[in-house]
């Protein structure tokens, strides 16, 4: 996997170097010299990781990532701040500055490697999801409400099969708020199902199970897949640490843990969690809401079209029958003139409730647009079809609709034109259009009735 790496550093030789470790990795580099160009280039060409120097004239590698984070088109590229200063102190705050990661300098090639690749899997999850949001959902449908939730406290499961370690590492979190389940042996992992995680802590210095194998388990679970793995590394065991992040772990700690790089880190793992879930809840709702209906719940037009397409070669394929109801609200633009735009739209709602309790659990009510609507109704012939219209109708015209919060009865009936499918030759627009024809003999013949094109 190679990505386009972005390099900001304001020094020429720091740049070369880091250029080069990367290339030899096989990925692309950009090189930035300053703050100001850093977020240009950033704008400009999207790239998909930026290592950021923080010590820099003028703006310095802290606000460079203030705004980049700030700003919506650059916010989603992990930064990962590169700084001179061993002190854990910058490093947290590189971290508070919305950084996601960070390297000290002399950058060890073996950190730089496994982080890339920590981030650059984390990416390919969130940039499908992007891309699938973006092309579902149309801008302003979905509020960011939700991402109030990324800061409140996570729920953490610690598992070290050292009672010290263990305990150390949970007060750490539990000081700042965390909520911390702790497991001394890799049995027991029955809670996790139970509630929703966000961070996995695995002890990579256990001795009493093997900690690699309880990754993987995690990363094939379903339950777990998409929560965050944490590795508490041994800096004498390297080798298994690459082997944790190839299995899909996001980050690792050194031990022994420095309490402020546990709790940034478990932060930064927390809000990748979370904003993986969130992204991936927008996709739902995105891609229900470009099939439904908004005012009535129903199938909308598209949907209605895609279904009946499928349906129809099926029952083709399968020798089965397929017929459709086409519904008309009788008078419709009378309740809308005389009891205005809102009770019409109350009464398209009630309408398509009463359709949706009249119909079975296989048929595909929709509502193609106005006061129509059309159901689907698959493996049924003309005369069911028929049967079922008339109980739809009477249903429709039994009660009243109450409207505008119920201070205003209305008496509403509906016209139907049933049609079935004729043959492997027939369309779905000859089908719609006999349906319609139907429809349209039903309102010529006195509305508030059925009627049906022979086949
Ligand atoms: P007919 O019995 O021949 O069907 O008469 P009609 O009045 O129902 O038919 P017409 O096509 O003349 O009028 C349909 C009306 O439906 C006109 C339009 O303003 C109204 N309408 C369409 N969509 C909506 C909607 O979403 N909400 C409301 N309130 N009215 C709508
Ligand atoms: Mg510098
Ligand atoms: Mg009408």
């Amino acid at each position: 996997m190679s990505a386009r790496i972005l390099v900001v550093d304001d020094i020429e030789a720091n740049r070369k170097l880091l250029a080069a470790k990367l290339e030899a990795q096989y990925h692309s580099v950009l090189l930035a010299s300053s703050g100001p160009q850093a977020l240009e280039m950033a704008n400009e060409h999207k790239p998909e990781i930026i290592l950021l120097d923080v010590m820099m004239p003028g703006m310095d590698g802290y606000e460079v990532c203030r705004r980049l984070k700030a700003n919506p088109a650059t916010n989603h590229i992990p930064v990962v701040m590169v700084t001179a200063l061993s002190d854990a102190e910058d490093r947290v705050r590189g971290l508070d500055a919305g950084a996601e990661d960070f390297l000290t300098k002399p950058v060890d090639d073996f950190l730089l490697t496994s982080r890339v690749n920590a981030l650059m899997r984390y990416n390919a999850v969130t940039s499908e999801l992007r891309q699938r949001e973006a092309s579902g959902l149309k801008a302003g449908a979905v509020d960011g409400s939700a991402s109030d939730e990324i800061d409140q406290p996570a729920r953490v499961f610690l598992i070290d099969d050292n009672p010290r370690t263990s305990a150390r590492t949970a007060n750490v979190l539990r000081e700042h708020g965390h909520k911390v389940m702790t497991l001394l042996e890799s049995g027991n992992m029955g809670e996790l199902a139970t509630e929703r995680t966000d961070v996995l802590l695995v002890s990579l210095l256990s001795k009493s199970f093997d900690p690699l194998k309880l990754c993987a388990h995690f990363k094939t679970n379903d339950v777990t897949r998409a929560v965050s793995i944490l590795l508490i590394c041994d800096p004498l065991e390297r080798a298994k640490a690459v082997k944790g992040l190839e299995i899909g772990a996001s980050d690792m700690i050194m031990a022994p843990i420095d309490a402020q790089e546990l709790v940034a880190r478990v932060r930064t793992q927390t809000r990748r969690t979370r904003y993986v879930e969130i992204l991936r809840e927008r996709v739902d709702r995105g891609l229900e809401l470009s099939v439904i209906d908004q005012l009535t719940g129903l199938y909308n037009r598209r949907y209605m079209t895609n279904q009946l397409q499928q349906f129809m070669h099926r029952a083709v394929k399968g020798g089965k029958p397929l017929s459709v109801m086409m519904l008309d609200i009788d008078h419709f633009k009378r309740i809308n003139d005389t009891l205005g735009h809102q009770a019409g739209d109350e009464v398209l709602q009630e309408l398509a409730d009463r359709l949706r309790h009249n119909v079975r659990p296989m048929d595909v009510a929709c509502r193609p647009g106005g006061e129509e609507f059309l159901v689907i109704l698959p493996e049924t012939p003309g005369e069911l079809a028929c049967a079922a219209a008339e109980r739809v109708r009477r249903a429709i015209a039994a009660d009243s609709f109450n409207v505008l919060s119920d201070t205003r009865q209305v008496a509403v009936t509906v016209s139907a034109g049933v049609a079935s499918l004729l043959g492997p030759d027939d369309t779905m627009a000859e089908l719609l259009n006999r349906a319609d024809t139907a429809l349209y003999q039903a309102k010529s013949g006195g509305r508030n009735r059925v009627e049906s094109i022979a086949a």
